[in-house]
């Protein structure tokens, strides 16, 4: 029997996923919210699941220790590696990546320090816009670098807004809309087509 591995991404898109494959008839053999286990087989022979920080997703997929994996499209747009189909928007998960800055910020022509967990994003972006930028690589809490002065904007996903607002940060421009998305292993979609058709019929059928 063919063996199938799905990635899922740990946090807010989990909780968002779960519901999805319980619809779906994928079954975790155990409960994934209560458990510190990594990988869960499921009520489906040979399909297991693994579940992941975000950023490593499309790593795992992209070298096929994983055939498909969900992660937030501002990680797959962050992402260099390639390799992977996106093969269905799972419309979940939603927020937006944009650029914040502080409010009393007037809008300069010099080069400014933007401070994010999305560099490569950020760069083609603000390159685009024909901005000169640099750059500073963040792994968390962006919204306190233009309030310590490390930079003049972040670059960050955004939902409701509350937690920019709560740190007297207003948002400037959309970068672009995210939900979470399936990607798949361009080579198991070849070789083990038959059953990651089935896997993205079922989850398509649930949405
Ligand atoms: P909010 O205060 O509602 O704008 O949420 C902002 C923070 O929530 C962001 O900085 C993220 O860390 C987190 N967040 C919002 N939406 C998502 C999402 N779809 N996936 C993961 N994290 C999110």
């Amino acid at each position: 029997m063919t063996q199938i591995t799905l990635a899922l991404t740990k946090g807010r898109i989990l909780k968002e996923v779960l519901p999805l494959l319980e619809t779906s008839g994928i079954r975790p053999s155990q409960d994934i919210a209560g458990s510190r286990k990594l990988v869960f087989q499921t009520n489906i022979e040979n399909f297991r699941l693994l579940i992941l920080r975000g950023v490593d997703v499309p790593t795992y997929v992209q070298f096929g220790a994983a055939d498909m994996g969900i992660a937030g499209k501002d990680i797959l747009l962050e992402d260099a590696g390639g390799g992977y189909y996106e093969s269905l928007d799972l419309d979940m998960a939603r927020c937006r990546l944009m650029t914040a800055s502080s409010k009393d910020t007037g809008i300069g022509e010099g080069r400014i320090i933007v401070a994010t967990k999305y560099i490569n994003v950020a760069r083609k972006y603000y390159a685009q816009k024909g901005r000169q930028a640099e750059f500073i690589k963040l792994y968390g809490a962006m919204e306190l670098a233009p309030v310590l002065g490390l930079a003049d904007e972040i670059v960050d996903i955004v939902d409701t807004g509350n937690t920019l607002k709560a740190h007297g940060l207003v948002t400037k421009e959309l970068i672009a809309n995210v939900s979470a998305r399936l990607i798949v292993n361009k080579t198991a979609m070849k070789t083990k087509f038959e059953v990651i058709q089935a896997i993205i019929d079922r989850l398509r059928g649930a949405l």
